[in-house]
């Protein structure tokens, strides 16, 4: 039974005002650790709410864009400041929401003030060109100009830094902002927007409405006041909103993943575990660039096997709370669905369950989500644990026999988001480099991970094919060219 002592009831910012939404309904949202723990409950918004919100950031849209972009980064400057003042307090509510450990919570709230800070900065230099021109009388240039009011819809395995790496951007280039977080983790959201908020954000740039998609995704892809959607989350999500938007709304979409790590024959074999369990099993395997298929050389399949499982074996599986823990629950019940429906498919189609997958309930584990990290062995490419992706701690292990046939299987999939090499061969590492489908490429490093300041995205099925999202050229994606033909009179 869950405790309702103490549960905070949070509210939407709509117009600069925290207000309840049109029907008064509220949802919780609980701990995955400790299903019955209420971490805070939250706005069941409706249409009426988000068109409201709309409305707010459509009015505070032409003052927005005229403000001084000095002005845009000094709020963005203190938000970050405000985060990382709290890191220790936002680190904790974002782990007991979302499942993942301390550590990588904290790295997370770090992350984001980084992120505001590094948008604060770019931009003061989101510039037009001037052009040369055939007639002397006439200067022509562009500028670089908002689109409006941008909605952000994001998912809950990075639900600070992936909303911070779209709402900075967007509004540091003079947009204003409706964002709908994950449902599973409001309360860190809430949180970005109050250090938004509190930095002296004026009235209406930045708007927050909770509650599920089935209730808002429509009004915030489909609103014609809205000119873009920046949404991370499933493929199939993805596709809809893509179906849906007007031909005047911008879209961006970063969707799934299932990312290969090549081991070649000369790879460091305990390198190699150490990059597909941090890859693979971090984060819970809940990150949409996770290691899901390791291709490895049949010269060094066993050996590496043999050290795969015995890290697997070695992590600690608990709260992410407690300290030493490497790996958390998963974020609801239906990624334990998910990821135990997952297991039995690997072992109908005929996998080998070489460790784990089984849930854990004992003790600590018998009030969350715990599964314990799988790894299957003998996986063929056409096997759907090969081909769809999990979201979960499932590893796949898959034989090849020579470095084109390792390629030609890591890129037979309709996802294309990361993809890892190991080896010291320089000119496999650049066929590698050359030849992958896939928007983010690392040789010795985990397919997990990328930098504030680098284009972060995919190809295939795991992007929209237009822009990248994160580093300097996601401040395209939230402005548009006009080109200025400027004569003379007389
Ligand atoms: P999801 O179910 O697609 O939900 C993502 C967000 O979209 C949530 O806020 C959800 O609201 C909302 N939503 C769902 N359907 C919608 C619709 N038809 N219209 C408007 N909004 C809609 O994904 P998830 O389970 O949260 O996240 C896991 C997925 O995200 C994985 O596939 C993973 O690979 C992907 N991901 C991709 C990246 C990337 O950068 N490529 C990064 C992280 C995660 P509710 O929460 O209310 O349902």
């Amino acid at each position: 039974m869950a405790t309702e002592t103490l549960v905070e009831t949070f509210k939407n910012l709509i117009d600069g005002q925290w207000v309840e939404s049109a029907s008064g309904e509220t949802f919780a949202s609980t701990n995955p650790a400790n299903a019955a723990e209420i971490v805070g409950r939250f706005q069941a918004s409706a249409e009426e709410d988000v068109n409201r919100a709309i409305e707010a950031a459509q009015r505070a849209f032409p003052a927005w864009r005229e403000t001084a972009p000095s002005k845009r980064a000094d709020i963005l400057y203190k938000a970050a400041d405000w985060l990382e003042a709290g890191l220790e307090r936002f680190a904790e509510e974002l782990t007991r929401e979302e499942g993942k450990t301390l550590a990588a919570s904290r790295m997370e709230v770090k992350r984001s003030a980084q992120t505001l800070r590094y948008y604060a900065s770019e931009g003061m230099n989101v510039a037009g060109e001037t052009l040369p021109s055939d007639d002397p009388e006439t200067f022509v240039y562009t500028r670089r100009e908002p689109l409006g009011v941008v909605t952000v819809i994001t998912p809950w395995n990075f639900p600070l830094s992936i909303p911070a790496r779209k709402i900075a951007p967007a509004l540091v280039t003079g947009n204003t902002v409706v964002f709908k977080p994950a449902s599973d983790t409001p309360l860190i959201a809430c949180r970005l927007v109050q250090a938004l908020h509190g930095a002296g954000m004026p009235a209406g740039v930045i708007n927050f409405v909770t509650g599920s998609a089935s209730k808002t995704g429509t009004p915030l892809v489909t609103h014609p006041a809205v000119k873009a959607v920046t949404f991370t989350g499933s493929t199939g999500a993805g596709e809809k909103i893509n179906r849906s938007v007007r031909l005047s709304t911008r879209v961006q979409l970063e969707l799934g993943g299932k990312n290969p790590l090549i081991v070649m024959d000369d790879a460091d074999v305990e390198q190699a575990a150490e990059l597909a369990v941090k890859g693979g099993f971090e984060l819970t395997g809940q990150a949409c660039t996770g290691t899901s298929r390791v291709i490895v050389m049949d010269s060094v399949h066993d050996r590496f096997v043999e050290a795969l499982v015995a890290r697997t074996r070695a992590l600690i599986i608990g709260s992410g709370l407690r300290k030493g823990v490497d790996v958390g629950p998963l974020a609801n019940e239906s990624q334990l669905r998910n990821v135990l429906d997952y297991v039995d498919i690997g072992k109908s189609e005929g996998a080998e369950l070489a460790f784990g997958g089984e849930r854990l309930t004992e003790g600590e584990h018998a009030a969350g989500y715990y599964v314990r990290p799988a790894i299957f062995t003998g996986v063929t490419p056409n096997m759907r644990i090969a081909q769809e992706e999990i979201f979960g701690p499932v590893i796949s292990v898959i034989r090849a026999g020579t470095f084109q046939e390792a390629m030609a299987i890591a890129n037979d999939v309709e996802y294309g988001l990361s993809a890892a090499i190991c080896t010291a061969d320089m000119n496999a590492a650049r066929r590698f480099i050359a030849g992958i489908e896939s928007g983010v490429v690392k040789v010795n490093r985990p397919t997990t991970g990328n930098a504030v300041n680098a284009p972060f995205g995919g190809v295939k099925m795991s992007s929209t094919a237009t822009y990248r999202e994160s580093g300097r050229g996601a401040l395209d994606f939230y402005t548009q060219i006009k080109t200025v033909y400027h004569g003379m009179q007389g």
